[in-house]
């Protein structure tokens, strides 16, 4: 059996906020706001992968009324949704995740994004897509970065 799944998320950008997309550290004068790490890449792909399993969401599993995910780490995160996913004998297919901002430039970051999240699933790199664009100026970016991905998980059995 295979199963798709989809994500989006957006979080704020701010002074004083460390950047961190998929587990990494990115040099950056502004950071993301959000009660965890705001590794928004990182929710967009939790939400995919629950999203496959209709699983609800990340709001639904790690609620940020919970103090317990007050600056939490969203790789440590995504390890437990990766963990209900095995749980249910599913395995990454292959994902695709595609990051909006209108600044920092990412695209020297991707290869240790892709690194980070195919460590994360303990895959290939080759199942694992990062992309990066901008809005022209037109969107919400800018004020903030976004993200969206797709995943398809493939029954173990
Ligand atoms: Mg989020």
């Amino acid at each position: 059996m295979i199963r798709i799944g989809t994500g989006y998320d957006v979080h704020r950008l701010v002074p004083e906020r460390k950047l961190i997309l998929c587990g990494v550290d990115i040099p950056s004068e502004l950071g993301l706001l959000g009660h965890s790490d705001a590794d928004v890449a990182v929710h967009a792909l939790m939400d995919a992968i629950l999203g496959a399993l209709a699983l609800g969401d990340i709001g639904k599993l790690f609620p940020d009324s919970d103090p317990q995910y007050k600056g939490a780490n969203s790789m440590k995160l995504l390890s437990r949704v990766i963990f209900l996913m095995e749980e249910r004998r599913f395995a990454l297919g292959n994902l695709d995740l595609t990051i909006i901002a209108e600044r920092p430039k990412l695209a020297k970051h991707i290869p240790a994004m892709r690194e980070s999240l195919a460590a994360a699933f303990r895959c290939d790199i080759s199942q694992v897509s990062v992309k990066a664009t901008t809005e022209e100026g037109l969107g919400l970016a800018g004020a903030g970065i976004g993200a969206q991905s797709a995943v398809l998980l493939v029954s173990a059995e």
